[in-house]
């Protein structure tokens, strides 16, 4: 049985017990049969000031992590993965961010053998912005903001 949410963020759709919801964001709060329509406190939906520079594809992959290819047995190696052989026999492997194209490469052992202890070098975009230790840029506060830019479609798969 699917599970009920016990409230369920409404932007002009219906909330059972009131009808159609227009206008200011409000929660619909379910239990059982009964519900109700609650306003959602002002500035809460509002957005963070010290991110509005981050593009949306930035901001999903510093809170959720980069997209990166993943390597698949008896499959072609994946869209945004490829492998730059070095004169030694060694490999270059670069993965390509799906979302963001951030790259990040390793070198491997000769004959493509994976290196433990080689370390990912990454090359950022042209518009990628770099924070400083100072920035107070928390994992919770990019998740806030990447919920809020979210909205909606997280409200549709409600
Ligand atoms: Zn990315």
């Amino acid at each position: 049985m699917a599970r009920v949410p016990s409230y369920r963020l409404v932007t002009g759709v219906g909330c059972p017990s009131k009808g159609i919801v227009r206008g200011p964001l409000a929660v619909c709060i379910i239990r059982g049969e009964a519900s109700i329509m609650a306003r959602i406190p002002t500035g809460i939906m509002t957005l963070d000031p010290g991110l509005t520079d981050i593009s949306d594809e930035q901001l999903a992959c510093m809170a959720e992590g980069h997209d990166w290819p993943k390597l698949r047995l008896n499959q072609v190696a994946p869209k945004g993965f490829r492998a730059v052989r070095n004169n030694d026999g060694s490999f270059l492997w670069v993965y390509t961010c799906n979302l963001c194209t951030t790259t990040r490469s390793r070198d491997t052992l000769r004959y493509g053998i994976y290196d433990h202890q080689a370390a990912y070098s990454y090359t950022y975009p042209k518009w990628w912005i770099h924070f400083k230790a100072d920035d107070d840029m928390t994992r919770a506060r990019l998740k806030r903001e990447l919920s809020k830019r979210l909205h909606d479609a997280i409200e549709k798969s409600a």
